[in-house]
């Protein structure tokens, strides 16, 4: 295996402290939560209370302060070590904070930072909506200026943290122009109008929240505006790169802990009186999953020094989701064949694994969007 260079002591001495955070306060209870559907909100208490949460938000506002992004990316790495696909932090600390820190009005940043590092305010984003996900130039939802607040209607869907959040950022239309006229409005927790759906039933990420959001008719206050009225669609284009990181960190992640899952079992169950593992299928199976993990997590790597350096281009971003999150779904589609029946069955985590890792090629953009994007960046 090869040595990943991007890390110094500072960063192996907050991996023991992730991982113990994950051995001991989720590990243990994720089976319950996934019947739950949803994670306590005392468990984000402890995140925050731990310095787990928002991590780049600075000291002022009640941060570490930290703008290194290989600390959140091991925090997910050790989330994913654990299986714990249940809570939403990535989507909070990862995607939601970042458009409060680099958008937010030093007022904004006051309100809702604090809560959001403690884990007492959750926050989520909602692009999507029911006619539309990929087209974010086809969002329906209105915000229309009246006085000093703007009015929201209009629906979304499959947002996570969606029955948690205490604050969403809602990407709302306040002007005709396709991409001029899209505007993003923070909604909190209580404001008259504003519904949450049931708790979607998905097929897998079971201990996840995803919710259709209603807003009827929200009056938000002109102050929750985040950054310019009818510059949505640039700020979109300015986070969206860092969002398909943190699914990318997920996704290498998951098929490291896959294969070591793999490798045992090959080890231990035999057949036609030797291990399956000494087969010649199997052995290429494992070799090339090896071969593949190894390049991938080289390509990531240096992506998330390109975040740190803020180089990472979208046209990057983009070549570093789709080929790792298909490379996910390839790999544990190929650990389930090798465990056999007992692959299908619930109690061997790799069957949840597979059943897991199917949205990632989908959310954040799906793999077709992300090649569109990678050919429009080649002039095509
Ligand atoms: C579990 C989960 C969590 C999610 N969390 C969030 C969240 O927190 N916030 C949020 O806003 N959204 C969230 N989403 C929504 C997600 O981002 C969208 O589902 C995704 O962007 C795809 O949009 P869509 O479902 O409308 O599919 P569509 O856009 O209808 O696409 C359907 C198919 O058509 C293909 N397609 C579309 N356009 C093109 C094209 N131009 N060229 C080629 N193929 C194309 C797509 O690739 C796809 O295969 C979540 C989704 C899930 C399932």
């Amino acid at each position: 295996m090869l040595t990943r260079a991007i890390f110094n002591d500072e960063h192996h001495l907050y991996r023991s402290a992730a991982r113990e955070f994950f051995d001991r306060e989720v590990a243990p209870f994720h089976d319950g939560w996934e019947t739950q559907g949803t994670v306590p909100r005392e468990l984000w208490e402890k995140a925050g209370a731990q310095g787990h949460l928002a991590h780049t938000v600075a000291e002022e506002y009640g941060g570490a302060g930290v703008d290194d992004f290989r600390f959140p990316a091991i925090f997910t790495e050790e989330q994913g070590r654990v299986l714990a696909s249940g809570p939403g932090f990535g989507v909070h600390s990862d995607i939601v904070v970042p458009y409060i820190t680099s958008i937010g009005t030093a007022e904004q940043k006051r309100r809702w930072l604090p809560g959001m590092v403690a884990g007492t305010t959750i926050g989520a984003v909602a692009m999507t909506e029911p006619g539309t996900g990929s087209d974010l130039v086809a969002i329906r939802t209105r915000a229309v200026k009246d006085g000093d607040t703007y009015v929201i209607s209009g629906s979304k869907t499959f947002i996570t943290n969606g029955q948690l959040a205490d604050l969403v950022i809602v990407v709302a239309r306040t002007a005709e122009d396709p991409h001029g006229g899209l505007s993003l409005l923070v909604v909190e927790r209580g404001m008259e109008g504003f519904e949450r759906g049931r708790n979607l039933d998905k097929i897998g990420l079971k201990a996840q929240d995803t919710s259709e959001l209603f807003f009827n008719d929200v009056r938000v206050p002109a102050q929750n505006l985040l950054g310019q009225e009818g510059a949505g669609f640039v700020y979109l284009m300015q986070n969206l790169p860092q969002e398909r990181l943190v699914i990318a960190v997920m996704a290498v992640a998951a098929v490291r802990r896959a294969f070591e899952i793999t490798m045992d079992y090959v080890k231990q169950r035999t057949a036609f009186g030797r291990p399956i593992g000494s087969f010649q299928n199997s052995r290429m199976a494992m070799a090339e999953m090896a071969t593949e993990i190894e390049i991938a997590q080289v390509f990531l790597d240096r992506c998330i020094m390109e975040l740190n350096e803020k180089q990472l281009t979208a046209d990057v971003a983009a070549m570093v989701k789709w080929w790792t999150t298909e490379l996910q779904v390839k790999v544990m589609d190929r650990c389930l064949q090798l465990h056999g029946g007992y692959g299908y069955m619930k109690e061997y985590p790799i069957s949840r694994m597979w059943v897991d890792s199917r949205v990632q090629t989908i959310y954040g953009g799906t793999t077709e969007i992300m090649k569109e994007l990678i050919g429009r960046s080649l002039g095509l």
